[in-house]
């Protein structure tokens, strides 16, 4: 028996929709009984993409975030109704009965993903089934997988330590997320966005760009190091939320500077202006 997982790699993901077209292309008009029955055609969202913009002019930067039901293994939405009308199958699909869910909206809100939609024609509660219609015929991946150009979503058997998404679940940094709900989901992400400490380094005395300053950053027990590009841009990633930094920028022959930073929100230093060094 497989045990199904995905993982979404946001650092390859562009945006493009394949995958909520690809379902919509599989589910808008089709029942699959006793899995699923048809999608409407408007508002439901099986595959969601979450739109994360952070920073501020000039210094911005989009985010996406495919956003299927997380299949968790310790579902609210399973435990929300008396009739057993969610249920997770052996090979870890969460699938809401769309016989036995008849009328029950108010299994929408024991979902705190919110991935759950309703479907007012059918008066039935709707979400990503995993394509668990096509798995069961024997489909490797389904159709939101299959579509993506960009490979960002990496769908397989968690329990073959030779599967990809085995290989990649161990050996890369995978993230949940919504940790906070504790619900162990079985769809993971790599490149989860954080927050950024980024900033554009000038030569006072030549107007041009600082390329190669060292900039450092410290706190939150940390030390990174970058080089400024030909640009004189530099740029820290993947920051804890709210912490406290020091930025240190240096370049030989010019004063060094330091910014306190606080990573509330992203943070663009702007232009940074070295000056020439008094000492001989
Ligand atoms: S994401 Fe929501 S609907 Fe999907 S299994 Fe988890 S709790 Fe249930
Ligand atoms: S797994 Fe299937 S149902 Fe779920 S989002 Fe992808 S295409 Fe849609």
């Amino acid at each position: 028996m497989s045990s199904y997982g995905m993982i979404i790699d946001l650092n390859k993901c562009s945006g493009c929709y394949n995958c909520f077209l690809a379902c919509r292309d599989e589910h808008y008009g089709n029942d699959f009984p006793p899995i699923a029955l048809a999608q409407p055609f408007k508002n439901h969202f099986w595959m969601q993409i979450i739109e994360r913009e952070r920073g501020k002019y000039p210094k911005v930067k989009l985010s996406f975030i495919p956003k299927p039901c997380m299949h968790c293994d310790d579902a609210p939405c399973t435990q929300s109704t008396a009739n057993g009308s969610v249920y997770k199958r052996p090979d870890g699909v969460v699938i809401i009965d769309p016989e036995k869910s008849r009328g029950q909206k108010e299994i929408l809100s024991s979902c705190p993903h919110r991935v759950i939609f309703w479907n007012d024609e059918k008066n039935i509660p709707q979400k990503c089934t995993l394509c668990a219609h096509l798995l069961d015929q024997g489909w490797k991946e389904p159709r939101c997988a299959e579509a993506c150009p960009t490979g960002a979503l990496l769908f397989g058997d968690l329990d073959d330590p030779a599967s990809e998404i085995s290989k990649v679940w161990k050996s890369q940094k995978v993230e949940t997320l919504h940790p906070e709900f504790e619900l162990q989901p079985r769809v993971k992400y790599i490149g989860i966005p954080k927050r950024f400490v980024a900033g554009t380094v000038y030569f006072k005395d030549r107007d041009e760009c600082a390329e190669n300053a060292r900039v450092t950053l410290t706190g939150k027990g940390k030390k990174q190091t970058v080089r400024t590009d030909n640009f004189g841009d530099f740029e820290f990633e993947d920051l804890a939320a709210d912490g406290d930094f020091t930025v240190k920028v240096e370049h030989s022959g010019y004063a060094p500077q330091s910014f306190k930073v606080q990573t509330k929100l992203d943070v663009y230093l702007g232009d940074i202006l070295l000056k020439r060094s008094s000492k001989k």
